[in-house]
C-alpha cells in the first residue's frame, strides 16, 4: 500500500464513522492541485543537472494551502500527496485558517555544495511561483530544509515580483521576518500532547503514573525530536532514556541530559560518536524498548505489522508524519496502546507558522511569551476537542481527530458550494 493509500484508508475509517456522503468523500479524498517540475541546476563543475520536485495542494476550503517542502532522495509525488492530505486535517484540527499543501525535491542534499543548494532552491521556488503566494500557498521547512532555504525562497519570490513579500513562506530566520518560537514549535506541541495525554489517562483511570515517573524513547533527534526531548525533560521532568538518529540509537537507563545531546548535535551535526550513553542500540531496538512513552520523530512507516507486536510502550506520540502504518495501528490498538496521531501531535509547527504568517502580513512582530502562550492554548484546546470526539464516537484518537477535522472542512466545503 502506498503512503497516500494508507492516508486515504485512515480517512475512510473516519468517514464511515460519521456517515460522510459519497460525493463529499470524493471531493475530500483527492488533491485539488498537483504540480511536478523538472528543472535544471548549474552545478559547481559547470555541468547542468535536472532535478524533479513536486507541490501538492490538497484542499483550500478553509484558507490558503500550507505545508513544508522536503529535500530527500526518496521524495515521490505519492509521498507529497499523502503529506499534503494530512496538512488539511492538521490545520483543521487545530483550528487555523489553512488548507493542506506539501512539497518536495527528489535530491540527497548532502551531495550538494552550499552554492548548488542555493541555486536548486531558488530555481525550484521560481518554478513553483505559478501556484505559491502569500494568499495562495505558503511553504515552510520540512526534512532537510531550513531557515536559510526559506530566506532564499522568500528572496526569490520577492525578486520575481519586485518587492519584499515576507508572507510567502514561514520558518524564515528572525532577521528576514521569522517568528520567535518557530524553531521549537513542533517539539513544543509534542510536549503539550505528552502532558495532556498523561493527564487524561490518569484522570480516566487508565494509568496511574505521572510523567516525571515515566521513561521515554525518542526516535530522530532533528528539529522535532531534539526540542520534544529537551522540553519534556526541562518542563515536565520526563526521563529520556533513549534517543536515535541516522547514526543509530543511544540508551541510558538513568536518563540523558537532553540539553547536552542537543549541544552535541549542534556541534557535530548528528549523534555519531556521542559517548555519554550506557550502550549503543539500533533504531529498531529503540522502538521496541520497554518504556512508558515512545515518540517517533524521524521518518514515516517505522512501525509496521512486522514490529508492531514488539512495541512495549503504552503511549505513542507520533511526532513524525505517518510513522505508524494502518496495519500496525490495528495491532497496537488491540494491545491497548494509546496513539496521539501525527496531525495533532506535530501541529505545533504549523500553528506557529500561522503566527509567523500573520506577523509577516502585518509587519508587526510578537514577543516569545505571547507565542508560547498562544501555542499552548491552541494545542491544549485541539487535544481536548479530539478527546471529546473520541469519547462521543467511542473511537481511537486518530479516527476522532479525522472526524473532528473532516466535519470542519466538509461544512466549509458545503457552505462555499460548487463553482460554477
Ligand atoms: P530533521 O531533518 O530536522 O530531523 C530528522 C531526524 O531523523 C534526524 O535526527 C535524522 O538523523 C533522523 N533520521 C533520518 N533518517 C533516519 C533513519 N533512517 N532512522 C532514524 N533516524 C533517522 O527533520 P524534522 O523537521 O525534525 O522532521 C522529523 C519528522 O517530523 C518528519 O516526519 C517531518 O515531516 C515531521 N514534522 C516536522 C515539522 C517541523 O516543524 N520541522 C512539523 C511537522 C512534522
Amino acid at each position: 500500500m502506498s503512503l497516500y493509500q494508507s492516508a486515504v484508508k485512515q480517512f475512510t475509517k473516519a468517514a464511515d464513522l460519521m456517515n460522510l456522503d459519497a460525493s463529499m468523500r470524493d471531493v475530500l479524498s483527492k488533491p485539488k492541485r498537483e504540480l511536478t517540475v523538472n528543472f535544471p541546476v548549474r552545478m559547481d563543475d559547470g555541468s547542468a543537472k535536472v532535478f524533479t520536485g513536486h507541490r501538492v495542494q490538497h484542499n483550500v476550503a478553509l484558507g490558503p494551502a500550507k505545508g513544508g517542502i522536503r529535500y530527500h532522495q526518496n521524495v515521490s509525488l505519492d509521498e507529497v500527496k499523502a503529506l499534503a492530505f494530512w496538512m488539511t486535517w492538521k490545520a483543521a484540527v487545530v483550528g487555523i485558517p489553512y488548507g493542506g499543501g506539501k512539497g518536495g525535491v527528489e535530491v540527497d542534499p548532502t551531495l550538494l555544495s552550499q552554492t548548488e543548494l542555493e541555486r536548486l532552491s531558488r530555481r525550484f521556488f521560481s518554478d513553483l511561483q505559478v501556484i505559491v503566494g502569500p494568499d495562495k500557498d505558503i511553504p515552510a521547512p520540512d526534512v532537510n530544509t531550513n531557515g536559510q532555504i526559506m530566506a532564499w525562497y522568500m528572496d526569490t519570490y520577492s525578486m520575481n515580483v519586485g518587492h519584499s513579500v515576507l508572507g510567502v513562506v514561514t520558518g524564515k530566520p528572525l532577521e528576514v521576518g521569522g517568528s520567535l518560537g518557530r524553531t521549537e514549535a513542533t517539539g513544543r506541541g509534542v510536549r503539550v500532547c505528552a502532558e495532556e495525554i498523561v493527564n487524561y489517562l490518569n484522570e480516566s483511570g487508565e494509568i496511574n503514573k505521572s510523567i516525571d515517573d515515566m521513561t521515554i524513547a525518542i526516535q530522530g533527534f532533528g528539529n522535532v525530536g531534539s526540542y520534544a526531548a529537551t522540553l519534556i525533560e526541562n518542563e515536565l521532568n520526563g526521563k529520556i532514556v533513549a534517543v536515535s538518529d541516522i547514526s543509530g540509537g543511544y540508551y541510558k537507563a538513568d536518563g540523558f541530559d537532553s540539553n547536552e545531546l542537543m549541544k552535541y548535535v549542534e556541534e557535530n551535526g548528528t549523534l555519531e560518536g556521542y559517548n555519554g550513553a550506557e550502550k549503543n542500540i539500533s533504531n529498531e531496538e529503540l522502538l521496541e524498548l520497554d518504556v512508558d512513552m515512545l515518540i517517533p520523530a524521524a521518518l514515516e512507516n517505522v512501525i509496521t505489522e512486522e514490529n508492531a507486536d514488539k512495541i512495549r510502550a503504552k503511549i505513542i506520540i507520533e511526532a513524525a508524519n505517518g510513522p505508524v502504518t494502518p496495519e500496525a495501528e490495528d495491532i497496537l490498538l488491540e494491545k491497548d496502546c494509546v496513539l496521539v496521531p501525527d496531525f495533532l501531535a506535530n501541529a505545533g509547527g504549523v500553528t506557529v507558522s500561522y503566527f509567523e504568517w500573520v506577523q509577516s502580513l502585518q509587519w508587526f512582530f510578537w514577543e516569545m511569551e505571547d507565542i508560547r502562550n498562544a501555542l499552548h492554548r491552541i494545542m491544549k484546546k485541539a487535544f481536548g476537542n479530539v478527546i471529546k470526539c473520541s469519547n462521543k464516537y467511542g473511537t481511537d484518537m486518530r479516527s476522532a481527530a479525522y472526524v473532528f477535522a473532516i466535519e470542519k472542512v466538509a461544512k466549509a466545503t458545503k457552505m462555499r458550494g460548487i463553482f460554477p
